[in-house]
């Protein structure tokens, strides 16, 4: 299936995931394959299933992993 949208977080057109949740048109790295959804999503939820922190810690909101 072929998408001609970009990105809806970083614009790039090198999209190849939807978000389960929203349903945002995201690309690789602003998509999280443990939960399904985008990256906004995944932060907003707060990932149950990625690296287990023993301690809660001081995360900034939408501040996960943004690389460029
Ligand atoms: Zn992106
Ligand atoms: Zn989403």
């Amino acid at each position: 299936m072929s998408v001609s949208a970009p990105c809806e977080i970083c614009g790039s057109a090198d999209v190849s995931e939807t978000c389960n949740r929203c349903a945002k048109l995201v690309c690789d790295r602003h998509f999280n394959e443990e939960t399904g959804y985008c990256v906004e999503c995944a932060a907003e939820i707060g990932s149950t299933t990625s690296d287990t922190v023993p301690e809660q810690a001081d995360m900034p909101d939408g501040v996960d992993t943004y690389e460029f």
